[in-house]
């Protein structure tokens, strides 16, 4: 076998996902409600043309949409400032090879996004992990100067703690970096504020969305990428030609076009999420408030390892996390009530 950096890396592990067995899955912040019906009519009408042809390399359907959406929140917003991708995982890819050359440095907090991790590996750079303060924002080593810092990644909210730095201390952080600033906002949709008014004044904030998360489309692998028409030029150079398929393209759109929808699923779960966080605390753990559909937590007598094989063992899957020197606990996706009320119910039963 051939020595690369490759071979010496671990690769990413995403949640588990298990095929055939019936969970209550609360471990990947998978939304609980059903896609708008829209996005299968749609999905359908592309199968009866066929799929003979590639798709929109572009995805022009969609960035349209998208920047007619996003165009209060953005201003001066066209589809020239959107890249989409298959999810958002491929964008975060897609910006690390753009920015990143081998024997550089990729700086995110800890803890966080643990993928940012593997993409530096795979480029040959490294990482380097700033601690959050008390109160959840970064100081000033997290821009500290370093001539070998070519990008940063900043989830907000971030994962698994769900908190979330401001638009105004984001600014700032980006401001004082030498470098891009990726603000990876998969969970944003869940939060009370977002940074994407910041890009339309900078061009080193990229903002990263999917419609995993909030649009309920997991399964159907799509997100796009926020930043100022001239680096996504730049960005369009490295994507694959086609890494969005026009099943996905159609799904999308749909998605995003019935705001109603969106609306009202999530609005179920951020009242779930404020249910569940109380309730939680009441048996006992603390957690973090939360603005993203999970909840950071730990118990304050048991093991959070074993909560989480006793709770499997009962039929309900989360997340149990190690950031070694930084601590451990469970995150637990915010599911339908009815998911909550069960979760709630086993725990009560374990502690
Ligand atoms: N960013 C963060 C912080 C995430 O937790 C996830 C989900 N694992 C992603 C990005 C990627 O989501 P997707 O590829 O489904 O868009």
């Amino acid at each position: 076998m051939f020595r690369t950096n490759i071979t010496a890396m671990q690769g990413y592990v995403p949640g588990e996902q298990p095929q055939g067995m019936e969970y209550v899955k609360l471990n990947t912040n998978e939304n609980p409600y059903p896609c708008s019906p829209t996005v299968k009519a749609a999905i359908g009408r592309v199968l009866q043309v066929g799929l003979q042809r590639y798709p929109d390399p572009l995805a022009t359907a969609f960035r349209e949409r998208a920047a007619a959406l996003l165009k209060d929140e953005v201003p001066g917003i066209t589809p020239d400032w959107i890249m989409c991708g298959n999810g958002s995982d491929d964008i975060l890819t897609i910006v690390t090879r753009s920015f990143v050359a081998p024997g550089g440095l990729i700086r995110f907090p800890r803890p966080s996004y643990v993928l940012y991790n593997t993409l530096a590996a795979i480029q040959g750079a490294d990482s380097e992990t700033v601690e959050f303060e008390s109160d959840w924002t970064l100081d000033e080593r997290f821009t500290a100067t370093d001539e070998r810092l070519q990008l940063a990644f900043l989830p907000n909210p971030n994962s698994p703690t769900g908190t979330v730095i401001a638009p105004s201390g984001v600014a700032h952080l980006a401001a004082a970096l030498p470098c891009p600033l990726i603000v990876d906002e998969a969970y944003a949709d869940f939060a009370e504020t977002n940074c994407l008014g910041l890009v339309a004044t900078n061009e080193r904030i990229l903002v990263t969305r999917t419609l995993s998360k909030s649009y309920s489309l997991a399964g159907l692998r799509f997100g796009f990428v926020v930043a100022q028409p001239q680096v996504i030029e730049q960005l369009n150079k490295v994507k694959d030609s086609y890494n969005c398929d026009s099943l996905s393209i159609a799904g999308a759109t749909a998605a995003i076009d019935d705001q109603a929808h969106f609306v009202r699923t999530r609005d179920a779960i951020l009242a779930t999420r404020q249910r569940m966080t109380s309730a939680l605390r009441g048996l006992g753990f603390d957690c973090i408030d939360s603005q993203a559909n999970f909840v950071w937590c730990r118990h304050g007598q048991r093991d959070s390892r074993e909560l989480y094989q006793q709770l499997k063992d009962a039929g309900v899957l989360v997340r149990y996390m190690n950031y070694a020197g930084w601590g451990e606990g469970l995150r637990i996706s915010v599911g339908s009530d009815e998911q909550c009320d069960l979760l709630l119910a086993k725990l009560a039963a374990i502690v």
